[in-house]
């Protein structure tokens, strides 16, 4: 049997990188995917390729920072497959890549809109649709290293959005722990996305950011999968509340 055999789980930030290999793991995995990210094409490509290689798949295109979006996915989700079973709230963004002084309010604001708010819009609609289901759940979210166990300068907004992620999560695993819905936030370390291509653009800075790494390379996407497979499969029946690190021991090199 399929670690994920017949679960509805809803992925955001499944256009590109980390949400894009996560749905791939999870469709393989015997889940029916409820794809988002505002790249409409990107999704409508992904749900094809699922479906052709034998899996089940379906998306609805929007921004997480629109609580809207947030609502119209979980109905999406619900009418085409039923209840939630699980969720990766995954899309993110870097924000403002500058000195703090000169970060615009509206640049700050707009990180912590769909980090954080985002992050919450999610879990708001989401869980009543765990509830609904009745199986307990899992709600997975795409925190960073960056603000947690590591700071990096000009990451102000970034670092500062996703450490705000993982309290979300320690209050989430609180309130509903007793319904059987866990709660877990998923650290990972510089992971080859666009995303850490945009932070460096070439492949000096690449691997400079791969060197600070004890295993001295990027995590592919796929391997970061893996982690939150783990998290919304009965593995991890035990496991919630949690900041769980998968960073290539960017958090414990020194120099
Ligand atoms: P990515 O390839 O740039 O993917 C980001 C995803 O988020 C895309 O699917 C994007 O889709 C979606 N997204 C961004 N803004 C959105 C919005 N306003 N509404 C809806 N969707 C939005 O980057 P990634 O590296 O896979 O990032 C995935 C997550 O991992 C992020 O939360 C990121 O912070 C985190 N992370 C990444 C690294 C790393 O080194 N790459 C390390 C630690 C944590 P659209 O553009 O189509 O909307």
């Amino acid at each position: 049997m399929k670690a994920l055999h017949g679960k509805t789980i809803l992925i955001t930030g499944a256009s590109s990188g980390i949400g894009h290999a996560t749905a791939l793991l999870f469709a393989a995995e015997g889940a029916r995917v409820v794809l988002g990210a505002r790249r409409g094409d990107r999704l409508e490509a992904l749900s094809s390729r699922i479906r052709a290689e034998g899996g089940s798949a379906t998306w609805l295109a929007g921004d997480v920072r629109e609580e809207a979006y947030a609502q119209a996915l979980v109905r999406h989700a619900e009418e085409t497959y039923g209840p939630l079973d699980a969720a990766f709230n995954n899309a993110g963004t870097l924000g403002p890549l500058q000195p703090t002084p000169d970060v615009a309010l509206h640049d700050w604001q707009d990180a912590l809109d769909v980090n954080l708010t985002g992050a919450f819009l999610g879990a708001k609609h989401q869980i009543p649709s765990l509830l609904r289901n009745g199986n307990g759940g899992s709600l997975v979210f795409t925190s960073t290293v960056v603000g947690h166990t590591t700071g990096f300068p000009c990451t102000a907004a970034y670092a500062a959005s996703k450490a705000g992620v993982i309290g979300l999560v320690h209050a989430l695993a609180t309130e509903f722990g007793p319904a059987g819905v866990r709660v877990n936030a998923l650290l990972p370390g510089g992971t080859d996305t666009p995303m850490a291509r945009e932070m460096n653009p070439d492949e000096a800075a690449l691997g400079a950011v791969a060197r600070l790494h004890a295993l001295r390379r990027l995590a592919r996407p796929e391997e970061i999968a893996a982690a939150a497979l783990f998290l919304v499969s009965p593995a991890s029946s035990f496991v919630t509340g949690s900041a769980m690190r998968v960073d290539g021991g960017v958090s414990v090199q020194r120099g």
